[in-house]
């Protein structure tokens, strides 16, 4: 939001949203939990040139709807799986690790709202206690360094990090979540990061980059080229998106997404169902569209492009959102769930109109 006026009152400021300018109160702000706004001046010209302006805006650009969303802070039990402070363990194969509560922009639709761009005790505060806890749960073959974006942390930090990961023998690879591509992929030029990935590659894991792409408008020129670069020092590159109305809820929009990352070398992943997520509920797109829209991604797509699934990331596990059949059931499976014997078993409830997540729907 920009400050364009004070008013009487020094805790309150005239801010401006999508639909208009108002004062509100800091407390109003805390209340809400309304994240900063903040956009990199990258980003704001790759938007705005993009062509796609009318969209991308949704994504960075601050909304009246903030304040009337309803949901929760923590939709998929973060808090229930945090092991060690900073570090959640809910899949016996990953490892979550809090690193930082700031990222190079703030989206708008972010579920880690109650964490980013405040002051988070959720971070981790002790890398060497979190490695600890790995050390001692051999299952674990993958840490995910997520936040916030570990990428806004220098190199130096990343290093100081991983120093803590490397020597745990049953790590197999070590995944950074960023969506720095976007926002200012000339973080990625750092001549002190191929030293990184060499120091992971050294250490016999792999080094893995999903990126957070959502709109072909946000894969820029510069992005293409860093994600080149990195993938010539041996980085793996997936991506994931969220389901966002107004933003990308369209197969065209989608499809061409999914085609360029394919282009670039980098693997569709994920498309989230967007969570019911306080403040930001207003992005959900309902199942029944959402199923219409992965429908035309697929039928525009090659097989080789069509690598990513429909997940709905829900406290009880990663469910995959198939089909609503013509019974009228909405037909799912566990892609990941705490207890291995349900992954992968279809289960299917009643379809409910409007429904964008699996509490909406009848438990029978
Ligand atoms: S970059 Fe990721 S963590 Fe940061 S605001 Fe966006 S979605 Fe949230």
């Amino acid at each position: 939001m920009r400050s364009t006026a004070s008013s009487q009152d020094c805790t309150a400021q005239a801010l401006t949203f999508i639909e208009e300018t108002r004062v509100v109160s800091e407390s109003e702000l805390q209340i809400n939990n309304i994240t900063p706004h903040h956009v990199t001046k990258f980003y704001r010209e790759q938007i705005a040139n993009s062509g796609y302006y009318d969209q991308l805006k949704y994504i960075v650009e601050p909304s009246i709807e903030e304040f009337e969303s309803p949901g929760t802070l923590d939709t998929s039990g973060e808090h229930d799986n945090t092991v060690v402070p900073g570090l959640q363990h809910k899949y016996a194969q990953t490892g979550l690790l809090l690193v930082t509560e700031r990222c190079g922009s703030y989206c708008r639709y972010c579920f880690r709202k109650r964490i980013v761009g405040k002051t988070s005790d959720e971070i981790a505060p002790d890398f060497d206690q979190a490695a600890r806890y790995i050390a001692r749960h051999p299952e674990m073959t993958n840490v995910l360094l997520s936040g916030g974006d570990p990428f806004v942390l220098s190199t130096a930090k990343l290093n100081k990090i991983v120093d803590h990961l490397l020597p745990i023998k049953h790590l197999n690879s070590i995944r950074f979540g960023t969506k720095m591509v976007a926002y200012e992929p000339r973080r990625f030029a750092d001549s002190a990061l191929p030293a990184l990935f060499e120091r992971i590659h050294a250490a016999g894991k792999t080094p893995i980059i999903v990126t957070h792409f959502d709109h072909v408008g946000e894969i820029s020129s510069d992005a293409a080229h860093q994600i080149r670069f990195l993938r010539a020092q041996g980085v793996q590159l997936l991506n994931q998106s969220v389901l966002l109305a107004k933003i990308n809820d369209d197969p065209e929009i989608l499809a061409a997404t999914f085609a360029k990352c394919h282009e670039i070398g980098v693997r569709p992943y994920y498309l989230f169902q967007a969570r019911p997520v306080k403040g930001a509920s207003h992005f959900q797109v309902a199942l029944r569209r959402g199923l219409e829209i992965v429908r035309g991604i697929n039928q525009r797509l090659s097989g080789i492009e069509k690598t990513f699934k429909y997940i709905m990331s829900h406290y009880t596990g990663k469910i995959e959102i198939l089909d609503l059949g013509d019974d009228g059931r909405v037909y799912m499976r566990y892609h990941q769930n705490k207890a291995a014997e349900k992954i992968g078993k279809i289960f299917s409830r009643l379809h409910i109109e409007g429904a964008c997540w699996l509490d909406d729907l009848p438990g029978k």
